[in-house]
């Protein structure tokens, strides 16, 4: 059987942590401040922010909503985020994605000033996490690096295969595993054998937006499993990337969608907040 790998309760335990470290920098006239934008209506990304804005609520990080209209255009977006970054009382700004086709959203990432830059996705950070060098690491990724931490799940030397290769999840991931001395496969879309590159894998990090893409099949015993995917059965339930129910006895670690990767994904978005509000403020 194996141990299910308790994102909840860790990411309470985070959030408790954070709320303290909120409370401190108060002590010194500090209040934490973050500032989202949405561009347009989308109803996963309304309720993504919703449930940012709960903790941060619960932590005492100020959160203010900037909603843009859909048909929003990139200079108006930019003017924004240039006006936030001159702002100093915000310390984070996150520009909730997807945002309209037509919009750039890397011109936008590469637009927030890298101090303010808490999801990680400005290019400055993006290379000091390759480099190995302190700066804001994407919260998912960030997140399951702490359960591994938690866990004491071990990496160094082991074969981690990652299914999935975006800018948000997959690559930072990888840079993350490989900085702990992880062998790394990054498994995505044109991959041709994709049981072959994961079946050999230590850890297995699913993170495709595909229900069920990792079977029972694929995995060997002992396996450490991390599901990252959201994604909804025919019943309208929330699940993840990875046979959950059948993985339980072959897997060492696993973790439950929900309940694993997501809240600790809004977790550290709070533990990047306290970080840039500190480092603004030269503590
Ligand atoms: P994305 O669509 O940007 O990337 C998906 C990746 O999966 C791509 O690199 C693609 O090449 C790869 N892929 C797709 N089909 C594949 C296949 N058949 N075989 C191998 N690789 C395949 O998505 P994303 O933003 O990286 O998110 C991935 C999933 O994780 C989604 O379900 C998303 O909702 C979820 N997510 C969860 C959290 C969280 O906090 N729990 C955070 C971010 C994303």
């Amino acid at each position: 059987m194996s141990v299910i790998i308790d994102g909840k309760s860790l990411a309470k335990e985070i959030r408790e942590n954070m709320k303290q470290e909120a409370e401190k920098l108060k002590e010194q006239g500090i209040v934490p401040h973050l500032a989202v934008i949405m561009v347009g209506n989308n109803d996963a990304s309304k309720v993504y922010v919703r449930n940012k804005s709960k903790a941060c609520d619960e932590i005492g990080i100020e959160f203010k909503e900037y909603l843009l209209p859909e048909n929003t255009k990139q200079n108006e977006l930019l003017d924004l985020i240039k006006k936030l970054n001159k702002d100093k009382s915000v310390n984070g700004i996150l520009l909730q994605s997807p945002i309209p086709k037509p919009l750039d959203i890397q011109e936008a990432f590469n637009t927030i000033s890298k101090e303010k830059d808490v999801d990680g996705f400005n290019p400055y950070n993006v290379g000091n996490l390759c480099i190995g060098q302190d700066g804001f690491i994407p919260c998912t990724p960030l997140g399951i690096m702490k359960m591994f931490e938690k866990y004491n799940i071990e990496i160094d030397g082991k074969k981690v295969a990652i299914i999935g290769r975006s800018n948000i999840v997959g690559k930072p991931m990888a840079q993350c595993m490989l900085s702990k001395n992880a062998t790394v496969t990054i498994c995505h879309s044109r991959t041709k054998e994709l049981k072959k590159e994961v079946k050999d894998a230590d850890i297995i990090i699913a993170a495709a937006g595909k229900r069920n893409i990792v079977t029972e099949d694929m995995v060997k015993d002992g396996a450490v499993i991390i599901d990252v995917g959201m994604n909804r059965n025919e019943e309208g339930k929330l699940c993840g990337d990875v046979e959950f129910e059948k993985l339980i006895n072959k897997a060492s670690y696993i973790t439950p969608v929900p309940g694993g990767v997501g809240p600790m994904t809004i977790a550290m978005l709070t533990a990047n907040v306290i970080k840039a509000a500190k480092l603004q403020n030269n503590i």
